[in-house]
């Protein structure tokens, strides 16, 4: 619509046209940035005529907060779970007061901005929050220096109409010096926001003619990653206390507007602080509420105390949609960050993102470590207290869009596909519940209530490999940054030796993988395996990855099917999934560059199915990928069981991060979310349905809390007890290194459902040690 049109067209009816676009571009999510406020400055050269930031000297105890105030508050909303340090500052303060000149001079800097982009380094060095630098008016030269520290800035345009009375003080207000400062950082690459006010003097034109030189200068370098709409309020002391404040319903027209006017990758926020009621205003089309801080004030409107983040929610909610926190920085921008981020500040985005690039959850969880997981099924446990019974659909969170869309058409039986499975992973809020008690009556009908384990131990005979996977952390190879222990060749006896003691614990499966070491020639794997059916002829042996078998065979150039059906006669039983990662050419480039392809794994297990050798499939996800690549790797693997029906279950290892090689060099994420890790065994079951019939849990990854979760999410199998797990541990995880019977009924009690060991193919165990 242009804006002429949009000037004859009536509130209401602009609000449901925007609305409907808002919803057919970013669906039921609605974002905020979990943000500290860094009033870096309020001394400011411009006097605007409704402010009540910018203060004169002598009502403040110091022009500039000194790096240590910085830093502490900075490290307060680090501790909270914050992501973003929004600095705020007058302008050009040194050039009105010779205190703030002074201060600067003492201090070593040469401007505002140079202490700006000393504070917004430090902040980003010591704590990992994002800067989002909101200086004004600014040169291309200083835009340029603070993108070297800030994964975003901003400045409001404010208005174009230049005969204002509120910025007859205010230099830096001019349409040209705001167009200048946006046309400037769309050509220097800077993730950008800014906004108009409502409310100021200004016609319904004037913040149209606004709204439409933002969006040329969008479309012109794609660097406005959100426009702001505020209302004007009136406040005492300021010139424009006695104006009146902008009537709700000029805010919900401008809003609806600005989203009919802007382009639909430009976000739109309306300050939630500054509106009593929020539903008009995401029915105008809105998808964001802006910053939201667990523990500064908002200096800019401290009258009106930023409303609490569950009061936030419970209001996004009750208009049918789904809160989500984002980084500074938004997902379309840092999804390319070769051209939206100095290097410099990459490591720090990828570490506070989660798949979507939007902001990992407000919890300290990350796969493998000590910090408990939110609890995100709350109707589902209440299900699973009710005696287990099973939950009708009724009983499923309503929620509404595309995953509700989805989910109906599970329910009707219909198979997911790509668009599905992402739509899947991208559910928020309720919508997590509403996929888990799915797939948890998928598993119910499926696999029963039974929750099994097997008695195995892990032997990984050594840890030297020849392959430059960049996700491990185990191998000593060509990539090792020699972390962790030495390098260790396990010899056959030592071998047989941890296969007896295993035999002598209860176990039934031996799980036989490791790094691949030079020395190997294919024989090697069929040797060990002779040698652990000599020492334990009753073992399960569960062993070989894709990888291994498909470089043994290469080794003694031999048809990879006959190499697999030595290893079968001299007593292979089942090959694990690893070595699978990501099953997408595109990520695996990037992760393990010279390992097995998609089709070579996939190959791999299709040969063993092809002489009855079984085996499973796992993912290994939250390290750099998207989840269309997890919906790719489901949809590759369900389409071969199709074929074979050789997969026993699904395995999802969450990217345990801490001591990997690309997650210390800043090339990787902190692996996935709870939320992410949770839905990954809910979309497996939906995605495999009957085709798959279990999925596994890593406890190793996930941790009790975590596990029991899943366990409500569509998994029904807890894995092995896992004498000796090597691999998790070496990437940094804590949890045990080995369960007990006892354990695992701790984790399935609460859910009222039975507990049972398994053997690897999931059949009944008589006696301990049988196969
Ligand atoms: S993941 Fe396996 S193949 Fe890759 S480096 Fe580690 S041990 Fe080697």
């Amino acid at each position: 619509m242009t804006a002429a049109e949009l000037l004859a067209v009536s509130t209401a009816d602009l609000a449901a046209a925007a609305g409907a676009l808002r919803d057919a571009s970013t669906g039921t999510r609605i974002t905020f940035s979990p943000k500290v406020f860094i009033p870096l400055t309020r001394l400011c050269r411009d006097r605007c005529g409704y402010c009540t930031f910018a203060q004169p000297p002598a009502r403040l105890e110091a022009p500039f907060l000194t790096a240590d105030e910085v830093l502490a508050i900075a490290r307060a909303g680090a501790a909270a779970g914050c992501h973003e340090a929004l600095f705020t500052l007058g302008e050009a303060p040194e050039d009105r007061y010779p205190v703030a000149r002074a201060w600067l001079d003492t201090a070593g800097y040469g401007s505002t901005v140079d202490y700006l982009q000393a504070m917004a380094g430090l902040v980003l060095a010591e704590t990992g929050l994002l800067p989002h630098a909101n200086a004004g008016a600014l040169s291309a030269a200083d835009l340029a220096r603070l993108r070297a520290v800030s994964a975003s800035q901003g400045m409001m345009v404010e208005t174009l109409n230049a005969g204002l009375d509120c910025h007859r003080g205010a230099p830096d207000k001019t349409p040209e010096r705001r167009l200048a400062t946006l046309e400037a950082a769309g050509e220097l690459g800077i993730p950008f926001t800014t906004g108009i006010l409502v409310g100021i003097g200004e016609s319904r034109a004037d913040r149209l003619e606004a709204l439409e030189a933002i969006a040329a200068s969008h479309r012109r370098h794609g660097h406005v990653q959100e426009v702001i709409v505020q209302n004007f309020l009136p406040k005492p002391g300021t010139a424009m206390q006695g104006a009146a404040a902008c009537p709700p319903e000029e805010l919900v027209w401008t809003a609806a507007a600005a989203r009919l006017l802007l382009p639909t990758d430009v976000h739109l926020q309306v300050p939630p602080n500054l509106s009593d009621d929020l539903a008009p205003l995401l029915a105008a089309g809105i998808d964001d509420w802006g910053g939201v801080s667990p523990v500064t004030p908002d200096h800019v409107n401290p009258e009106r105390p930023w409303p609490a983040l569950e009061a936030l929610r419970a209001a996004t909610e009750a208009s049918g949609y789904e809160l989500a926190p984002r980084l500074t920085i938004y997902p379309e921008l840092a999804l390319a960050p070769e051209r939206w981020l100095d290097p410099a500040v990459r490591p720090a985005v990828l570490a506070a993102s989660d798949a979507h690039a939007l902001a990992r959850d407000l919890d300290w969880w990350h796969a493998g470590g000590e910090h408990p997981p939110p609890h995100l099924l709350e109707r589902t446990a209440q299900a699973h207290a009710r005696g287990n019974e099973r939950a009708k659909w009724s009983a499923v969170p309503v929620v509404g869009g595309r995953v509700a869309d989805v989910l109906a058409g599970v329910v009707a039986g219909q198979e997911v596909g790509e668009d599905e499975i992402v739509t899947l992973f991208g559910a928020r809020g309720r919508e997590v519940s509403a996929v888990a008690e799915v797939a948890d009556d998928l598993r119910r009908r499926i696999a029963g209530d039974t929750v099994t384990w097997v008695a195995n131990r892990n032997i990984n005979y050594t840890n030297v490999c020849t392959f430059k996977c960049r996700f491990c952390a185990f191998s000593k190879g060509p990539l090792s940054l020699n972390l962790r222990g030495d390098p260790y060749l396990l010899g056959v006896e030592e071998i047989q030796r941890r296969v007896v003691e295993a035999v002598e614990l209860g176990a039934t499966e031996v799980c036989l993988q490791g790094g691949i070491h030079p020395s190997f020639d294919g024989d090697y794997y069929i040797d060990v395996c002779r040698a652990v059916k000599d020492a334990a002829p009753g073992i399960h042996v569960h062993g070989f990855t894709a990888l291994e078998v498909t470089e043994g065979a290469r080794r003694l150039d031999e048809p990879l099917v006959d190499y697999l059906r030595r290893l079968k006669d001299v007593g292979l039983a089942t090959l694990p999934g690893t070595a699978a990662e990501i099953l997408d050419d595109e990520v695996r480039r990037v992760l393990c560059p010279d390992k097995i392809t998609t089709d070579e794994w996939l190959a791999a297990h299709r040969a063993a199915h092809s002489i009855g050798l079984r085996s499973n499939i796992t993912i290994m996800f939250g390290a750099i990928e998207q989840p269309v690549s997890w919906a790719r790797h489901l949809l590759r693997t369900r389409a071969l069981q199709q074929e074979t029906g050789g997969f026993t279950e699904f395995v999802p290892l969450p990217f345990v991060h801490m001591a990997t090689p690309m997650f210390l060099q800043g090339k990787a994420r902190r692996g996935p979310t709870f939320r992410e890790a949770l839905l990954m065994h809910a979309v497996a079951r939906i995605t495999y349905r009957e085709l798959v019939p279990n999925v596994q849990v890593s406890w190793v990854k996930m941790g009790a809390v975590g596990s029991r979760q899943a366990l409500m999410a569509g998994a029904n199998d807890l894995g092995g007890t896992l004498i000796d797990e090597n691999i998790s541990r070496a990437a940094g995880a804590s949890h045990g290194q080995r369960m007990a019977e006892d354990d695992f009924r701790r984790i399935v009690e609460p859910l009222g459902r039975p507990l049972r060991q398994r053997t690897t193919l999931y059949g009944r165990v008589e006696r301990a040690g049988a196969a």
